[in-house]
């Protein structure tokens, strides 16, 4: 779908019509429209799109989170499974891990949850025979689920409240022609705020996820109900915290998340400790967050890049920047953590210790 083929117009027009209307929005309100067109309008992983993902630095990536997924089914007594990604991008992740599992005698059906048309379009090269849906509502409920997201929370909505004289208030987004500002709302919401914040200094932001923790909650029930495991990849800390992390990258550089809305991946950084907390509560096993560079040490980078680098030398230089862009405290090995989630009786995933 291109912007001119829209009947309303364009994506800016119809969020600033949105909003003369009704008065400013949530924030959440504004980052979804403008992540839904975003994502439904291009491809934007890889060096010539907006940024790029670990599965798309190295095939690495993909086949260590395969051997732990096909690993982990191997402990569980090798039980019939589904393969589960949400938001799988180009289905790089996916391609790999799945061939990676086929070494280990694993070869589950695969399911996407994807709403994006053009990346389905793209994941449909990578893996012609997987099936997608909307949601999780359409994934099959009859065999235990292996599940993988990576970098797919951070791109889903948050709200912010901020800490005002008046108490904590609404991060709202208004317009002035089709420029968009972040303004405070009234609303008063300290009935609700953990005590650890009520004291924060003005100006203070705490953000929240509610799309999160209402997926995080729907795939807990399905993990509790059919068996199985979820590992969750992205930026992200133990939270809840004080902090504003919502950011928008364009062409590889940062950008203003209130201009050109839709043009831009707006994201947030995940807070684990609320999704962990939300699984616990529903009945899962938790574990992490890991950094993703012990993660994937644990999981036998090494190893690996040793291996490929045996099998194709001219391409030596090029898998040890790739190993250590993964895995280096200054690049994704510390900011990018690693939480493992797993039906009641299933083992502990590797790569989380003992
Ligand atoms: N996992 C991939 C892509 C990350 S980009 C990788 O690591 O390369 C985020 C992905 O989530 C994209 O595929 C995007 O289309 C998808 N996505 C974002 N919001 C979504 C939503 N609300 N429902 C389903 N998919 C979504």
């Amino acid at each position: 779908m291109t912007e001119q083929a829209n009947p309303d117009g364009p994506l800016p027009e119809r969020i600033a019509r949105a909003i003369t209307l009704a008065g400013p929005i949530p924030l959440s309100q504004y980052m979804g429209a403008a992540n839904t067109h975003y994502y439904a309008t291009r491809d934007p992983l890889g060096t010539r799109g907006d940024f790029t993902t670990a599965p798309e630095i190295s095939q690495m990536f993909g086949e260590l989170v395969g051997l732990a997924l096909a690993d982990l089914w191997d402990r569980a007594d090798r039980p019939d499974c589904h393969y589960v990604e949400l938001g799988p991008g180009r289905g790089t992740l996916a391609a790999d891990a799945l061939r990676a599992m086929r070494s280990a005698g694993l070869t589950p059906p695969v399911h996407f949850v994807e709403n994006s048309p053009a990346l389905r379009a793209e994941q449909a090269k990578a893996v012609p025979d997987a099936e997608w849906s909307l949601d999780l509502v359409g994934i099959p409920d009859d065999k235990p689920l292996l599940v993988v997201a990576n970098e797919f929370f951070d791109a889903l909505p948050i709200r912010q409240l901020v800490k005002t004289q008046q108490g904590w208030r609404e991060r709202l987004v208004a317009c002035q022609d089709t420029l968009f500002i972040p303004v405070i709302g009234n609303t008063i919401f300290d009935p609700i705020i953990p005590p650890q914040f009520r004291d924060a200094e003005d100006g203070s932001i705490l953000e929240t996820s509610p799309p999160s923790v209402a997926i995080l909650r729907a795939l807990a029930a399905r993990l509790l109900q059919q068996g199985g495991a979820a590992i969750v990849i992205d930026y992200g800390y133990a939270g809840p915290a004080i902090g504003d992390t919502l950011q928008a990258v364009r062409g590889h550089a940062y950008v203003n998340p209130f201009e050109d809305p839709g043009e831009a991946d707006l994201t947030a950084h995940v807070d684990f400790g609320t999704l962990i907390e939300a699984a616990r509560v529903e009945g899962l096993e938790a574990y992490g967050p890991v950094p993703q560079g012990a993660w994937l040490r644990d999981l036998g980078i090494e190893p690996r890049a040793d291996a490929l680098t045996r099998s194709s030398p001219d391409r030596a230089a090029d898998i040890a920047a790739a190993r250590d862009r993964l895995t280096g405290d200054d690049a994704m090995g510390e900011l990018f953590k690693v939480v493992a989630l797993t039906a009641p009786g299933w083992p502990i995933p590797a790569g989380f210790g003992e």
